[in-house]
């Protein structure tokens, strides 16, 4: 018999399985999705756009500050390079949140009847209960004590 994989269980996917949880938890409808992932969405434009604008100001004062000295050698070169490259990696960054902005549009045109909602409301308390909800705990206890699970 198979044994079914178990999920990762590194800090990083805790961490992640958590979060997930909690936006299911907290956001537990179609409306309440649309509403998050905007305004995730566009946090993190504001938040990326504007430390590429200060990041693109620093370089522009640089390289004006250098011509006029005549090229300082070395470190300030490098570093400088170093800098381009992030930018060039932060505009590809805003492009694709650009381009995820305009496909999110579409999904936030959509809106659902109450009773879909509720639907939707009922499946994400199946999906992610309260952590601290003593079902959820006693279930737990009841896993923890099955003994045909793996120890781990
Ligand atoms: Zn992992």
């Amino acid at each position: 018999m198979k044994v079914p994989e178990e999920p990762c269980q590194c800090p990083d996917c805790l961490r992640f399985y958590r979060e997930h949880d909690r936006l299911i938890r907290e956001f537990p409808t179609l409306r309440k999705q649309q509403e998050i992932n905007w305004a995730a969405l566009q946090s993190f434009r504001t938040l990326c756009g504007r430390v590429l604008e200060d990041l693109q100001k620093t370089i522009n004062s640089n390289s004006s500050n250098q011509s006029e000295e005549n090229f300082q050698e070395g470190t300030t070169e490098k570093k400088e390079k170093s800098i381009t490259q992030v930018i060039s990696d932060l505009e590809n960054v805003n492009a694709h949140l650009y381009s995820i902005e305009a496909l999110m549009e579409r999904i936030f045109d959509v809106k659902v009847p109450d009773e879909v909602e509720d639907k939707f409301r009922e499946v994400a308390g199946e999906l992610a209960p309260d952590p601290l909800n003593i079902d959820r705990l006693r279930l737990n206890r009841l896993l923890h004590q099955t003994p045909d699970l793996p120890d781990k």
